[in-house]
């Protein structure tokens, strides 16, 4: 096996700092576990920003870089403005909501360009000082897409992929931004491209024929005298830790207690960042909807919205937290009674340990992103499913869904449909929702994140290493 450098924006650890000293902690993410096999196998390196470290003395600072080699990880620090600039400024102002689709939320003038180019070269520069003939090199998501070119132009032999995390768009949408044709140029240099669905592999054949006239052979581009290949490779989850997690005595106990306090109650339940893509406002209006419309419901639901805190420091994201505050005051004022009101809703983040829990516990998982690129959420619920029951409704527009056709499938801009559906779910027989569950179940599992990992690595090797260059 070949070593395998991995190159994403953030390192998958945490940089804790106490009186104590600091520590450096493997994150538990989705991504983080699925790759730490052959990380660590093939020998290789997993280069990123591991924070901000900014407030550390210089001894910390060589504390946390010992601690950081032992995991084989290599830090690119990103000073304030770069956090301010490339990631909170171009990253997450400007492509993730064009991305989504939400063209009006992005900045009428771009001005943080220059700077997603400096770091995505940093990028390249210091990938570039750690490859050894042979190594595979995999690069990661929307912040990076300038890199596989610059690598390219340093290291023309080298074996590059590179996986696109959230959706592509329609070249409808991608062609608006002004840099278009830089990003899809920068992606280009990689020998392999993967997507989560088929629906984005389209999207960005049609926008490279758009933009660059190039046209794409099944799953085939010519470019510069190297041949590109693109893949859909949907995201997995480590469904085997759910199901264990679930299965765990304490966990169940958890879940009898969220139980008891809801005997009487159907338990409703989503899981999400406080990201404006997850469409929770309309998840909200449908839930009133229901209440308003069928007083039979009153009083006998109770929806469990978490909520994590995200890119708090960008202000869409503040004003959304604001909006999403106001209704789920509104609907619990209207709805609510002395004992018991119908949104409880959780701005903070669980772990796995608690969030098994909670899906374990509930009747029916409600998932209505506008837009998602994949949404684990909606697949870790079905792990955490051993008992074959709970109903999924799930939403139209996440990438997941083109996997899971047994969920109830909802027009997430539908607010009446969503009620109707949230009311098919609570009513659904028992046998049925055994039948989906079982069909979605065997899915997660046979398609894990560990399957990701291969088959897009697999795909990758396969691909043959360009001819020399003669200059
Ligand atoms: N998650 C978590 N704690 C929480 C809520 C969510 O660890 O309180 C995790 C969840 O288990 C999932 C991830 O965050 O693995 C969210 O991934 P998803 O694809 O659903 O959405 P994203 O946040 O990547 O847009």
């Amino acid at each position: 096996m070949s070593r395998l450098l991995l190159v994403s924006n953030r390192l998958p650890v945490t940089v804790k700092a106490d009186k104590d000293g600091v520590s450096v902690v493997r994150s538990a993410g989705g991504l983080a576990t699925g790759l730490r096999g052959p990380h660590e196998r093939s020998g290789g390196l997993w280069i990123g920003w591991p924070g901000d470290v900014s407030r550390l003395t210089p001894q910390q600072r060589a504390s946390v870089e010992a601690q950081l080699a032992e995991l084989r990880c290599v830090p690119l620090y990103l000073s304030a403005s770069e956090v301010s600039r490339f990631y909170e400024g171009y990253s997450n102002r400007t492509l993730w909501p064009l991305c989504h689709y939400l063209i009006d939320r992005i900045p009428e003038q771009e001005r943080d360009w220059d700077v997603y180019r400096k770091v995505n070269e940093r990028f390249a520069d210091l990938v570039a000082r750690h490859y050894q003939p042979g190594d595979t090199i995999w690069v990661h998501d929307y912040q990076l897409m300038l890199v596989p070119a610059f690598l390219r132009a340093r290291l023309p032999q080298a074996r590059i992929g590179f996986f696109f995390h959230i959706p592509f768009p329609s070249s409808e949408i991608f062609r608006t931004l002004p840099h278009r044709a830089d990003l899809v140029r920068g992606l280009l240099g990689a020998d392999l491209i993967g997507f989560h669905t088929i629906t984005y592999v389209r999207h960005f054949s049609s926008t490279l024929m758009r933009l660059l006239g190039l046209e794409t052979v099944v799953d085939r581009v010519a470019y510069d005298g190297r041949e590109v290949r693109l893949g859909a490779f949907p995201m997995g989850i480590d469904a085997q830790a759910f199901e264990n997690l679930a299965k765990e005595p304490a966990v169940l106990e958890e879940v009898r207690t969220h139980r008891e306090k809801s005997s009487e109650l159907r338990l409703l339940l989503g899981v999400d960042r406080l990201d404006y893509t997850k469409g929770i406002p309309r998840r909200l209006l449908a839930v009133q909807r229901l209440l308003e419309r069928e007083p039979t419901w009153r009083g006998r639901l109770r929806f469990v919205q978490v909520a994590v805190p995200s890119r708090t420091a960008v202000a869409d994201y503040a004003a959304y937290r604001d909006k999403v505050d106001e209704l789920v005051g509104r609907i619990n004022g209207l709805y609510g009674s002395v004992h018991n009101v119908p949104v409880h809703y959780l701005y903070r983040s669980f772990n796995e340990r608690q969030l098994t829990a909670l899906y374990r516990a509930a009747d029916v998982m409600f998932v209505t992103p506008i837009r998602d690129g994949m949404n684990l959420v909606a697949k870790e619920f079905c792990a955490a499913r051993p008992d074959e029951d709970g109903v999924l409704v799930l939403s139209e527009f996440a990438g997941a869904a083109d996997e899971m056709g047994d969920a109830v499938m909802v027009n997430p801009y539908d607010v009446e449909g969503m009620a109707d559906a949230l009311e098919a779910a609570l009513e659904m027989p028992e046998e049925e929702r055994r039948t989906r569950m079982r069909n979605l179940r065997a899915r997660v599992k046979e398609y894990d994140v560990h399957w990701w990992v291969r088959s897009f690595l697999d795909e990758l090797q396969a691909t043959p290493t360009p001819p020399p260059r003669v200059e």
